[in-house]
């Protein structure tokens, strides 16, 4: 496998300007000869289907959903990123860039960070001129607000509702193109495999998720925008529709997968009640703008808490520990969501946790509601609190939420080279599908800019670098025999787990297997626990190919098949995910090898020999893969031991 990350030359802040001002273009005539397809109608998705129709290409846009409008992006609250300076408190594109790059603890592409800090403030452009309603400020500015590991208030933000707000605006310009013809939307349609003529991406085999019909779509270029994996962990903040299946197919013909380990956990998730759960929800990080998080100073009111015989209003000011304002007094309750999640685990593990379980800490508003008054707290979160009050059947404007970390995101994922492009020719990767611009943590606020920076603003230049060599390339046919061969292998698989006929719901299986991630490829990682969960999922596999019961047939509307292909699937990748933990003896970010840590219990990183990418290349079912590496060449940044304190 051939690595070229393809990184323009010159000084970092230059590089994005000297490639476009070089990059091939594709004329408007020739354009109207050329397809793509873009799988996912997400942010990121969405985004690009839009842009590529604008610029006059002819776009197949595939989702599972009803419609794009449902797409997980929608789920996203607390907001997205640019370095506008409105409030005027210092910040700037070189800030937002350094401030990516240390909060994802140095291992991100730097020419990437630069060009995302770059394109973010023409995001907020493009979003206004949409219509998405940004809060403003008294004076009619954008509003922003501030979010984990920076200094300065560069999130603008739509309430609690920014994910929804701009995926309206994206859906909006999307509709525009479907109205005209240059994007034809198909919904309902799960992408299975990857179709690859002569070494490069022309085409994919989906499902039709109504009829069960299996269909063939070719095209000149592939772009994948299928979102994250953070339900290999079962339990997450992600829609229970999200899934790594289609970064799995792409991986088995030939992707590159890039830092499978690389998982987010979310500190401020309502903790998990009891077994029967599905799901988990998230509590915006914007509420750490307002919020102290804090647990008892004393195990005994911890205890008193747990048994329900003491209450958290009723702990004297001098009894709480506010253990993020403790620890790190600079960033207090805004340092990254690494390290307050294992800050927050810290406290539970040693005793101080709260909640029936004790594996919960307080986020409290009172001294907040006491400085601002309640009704600015609402205007600010209300819809967060009410959904809270509904979960929980709490009120927190009355009594402190309680949170515990979860995962939430995916880092790691389908390796790009800086035109966004896949190491199979043709294949492009956007939004969190991709490896990305967050290294081994994800700044909050960030996901948003990097889905909608890779849709609108940079595949429609970089597609095109590709797309201008394919001018003469005429459209292929579906009866074609790689289209055939795919689609008879997707058949064959979906028949053989029907054949099982076995005793476990596909639930079953993917729990066990959330529970593996969880305890042993989750927030504190060993290389004993690591070993065995790569050991146990192996046998979990075995079991789900003997023993998986699903129901139905194949040629109808039928979830439990649905969850049945994306659970195959992440019996592999959890697999992955464990196998990269395992090799990457160090900790950094999100991935926390215990036995890598500073003695005051901070991430220790060991760059003389981890500072890469890894990427992972298939080499069949019953063969290991094959790990290779990207280095990181940080040319303008000084590295050194990320510090909040
Ligand atoms: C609760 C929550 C709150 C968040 N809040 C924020 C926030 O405030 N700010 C921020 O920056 N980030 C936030 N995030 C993260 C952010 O929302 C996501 O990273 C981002 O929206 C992902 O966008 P995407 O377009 O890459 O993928 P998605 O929005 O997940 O879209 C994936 C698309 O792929 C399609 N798809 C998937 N599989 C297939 C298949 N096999 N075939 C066909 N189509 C397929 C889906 O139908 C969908 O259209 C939040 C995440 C969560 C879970």
């Amino acid at each position: 496998m051939k690595l070229d990350a393809k990184i323009p030359k010159g000084p970092v802040a230059q590089k994005w300007t000297t490639y476009k001002a070089h990059q091939n273009l594709v004329n408007p005539a020739n354009k109207l000869k050329l397809d793509v397809i873009v799988v996912g109608s997400g942010l990121a998705g969405a985004a690009a289907a839009a842009s590529l129709g604008e610029l006059g290409f002819n776009v197949l846009n595939f989702c599972i959903q009803d419609s794009p409008r449902r797409a997980h992006s929608i789920a996203a609250q607390g907001g997205i990123n640019a370095a506008k300076n409105y409030p005027n408190d210092g910040d700037s594109i070189y800030r937002l860039y350094y401030d990516t790059i240390k909060g994802g603890d140095y291992r991100a592409r730097e020419a990437n960070v630069h060009r995302l800090a770059e394109v973010a403030n023409d995001i907020i452009d493009q979003c206004v001129a949409q219509g998405v309603p940004f809060a403003r400020d008294y004076g009619g500015l954008l509003d922003n607000r501030s979010f984990g590991g920076a200094q300065v208030s560069r999130t603008f933000y739509a309430r609690g509702q920014t994910g929804q707000q701009l995926l309206l605006g994206a859906y909006s310009a999307l509709s525009r193109q479907i109205e005209k013809g240059k994007v034809k939307m198909y919904t309902r349609r799960e992408m299975l495999d990857l179709v690859i003529i002569d070494g490069k991406a022309r085409g994919i085999i989906a499902r039709n998720l109504v009829s069960g019909e299996i269909e063939k779509y070719a095209a000149h270029a592939v772009v994948i925008a299928t979102g994250g994996y953070g339900n290999v962990f079962f339990l997450s903040t992600n829609a229970m529709g999200c899934n790594g299946s289609v970064a799995w197919q792409c991986y088995k013909r030939g992707a590159a997968f890039g830092n499978p380990c690389y998982v987010q956990i979310h500190p401020t998730c309502i903790p998990v009640s009891g077994d029967y759960q599905s799901k988990l929800t998230l509590m915006s990080e914007s509420l750490r703008n307002d919020g102290r998080i804090w647990v008892p100073k004393n195990k005994e009111d911890a205890e008193a808490i747990r048994v329900g015989k003491l209450k958290p209003t009723q702990i004297k000011e001098e009894d709480r520990d506010y253990f993020l304002e403790r620890r790190y007094p600079a960033f207090g309750n805004l340092v990254p969501r690494d390290v307050a999640s294992r800050a927050a685990k810290e406290r539970c593990d040693a005793g101080y946790g709260v909640g029936e379980t004790g594996l919960a800490v307080y986020l409290d508003f009172a001294s907040s509601i006491q400085r601002l008054g309640k009704h600015v707290i609402e205007e600010r979160y209300g819809n967060l609190f009410q959904m809270y009050e509904k979960i929980v059947d709490n009120n927190p404007y009355e009594t402190p939420m309680m949170i515990y970390p979860a995962i939430h995101y995916s880092m790691g994922g389908i390796w790009v080279d800086y035109e966004l492009q896949t190491t199979i020719p043709g294949l492009f990767a956007a939004g969190e599908a991709n490896f990305s611009d967050h290294g081994a943590n994800r700044l909050g606020a960030s996901a948003l800019m990097q889905g909608l920076a890779d849709g609108y603003f940079v595949l429609p230049y970089t597609i095109q670098n590709y797309l201008s060599a394919e001018i003469r390339t005429p459209r292929f046919s579906t009866d074609r025999p790689e289209f055939e061969e795919t689609k008879k292998a997707v058949e064959a698989r979906i028949t053989k787990l029907l054949n099982i006929g076995g005793k476990h719901s596909v639930d079953y299986f993917q729990k066990k297997l959330g529970h593996i991630m969880w305890n042993k490829v989750g927030m504190g990682r060993t290389k004993e626990g690591l070993e065995e969960a790569i050991k146990e999922i192996k046998s979990v596999r075995k079991e789900f190919w003997n023993d998986v019961r699903v129901m139905g047939t194949a040629r109808e509307f039928n979830p439990e098949l649905e969850k049945a292909l994306r659970c195959a699937d992440h019996l592999e990748l959890g697999e992955l995910m464990a196998r990269d933990a395992l090799l990457r003896e160090e900790s950094c970010g999100g991935h926390f090898r215990e036995e890598h840590q500073t003695p005051d219990g901070e991430a220790l990183r060991h760059d003389d020999k981890f500072m890469y990418v890894s990427c992972w290349e298939y080499t069949g079912e019953d063969s290991e893969p094959i790990k290779h590496k990207e280095p990181l060449n940080y040319e303008e940044i000084v590295v050194a031991q990320r510090n909040y304190k």
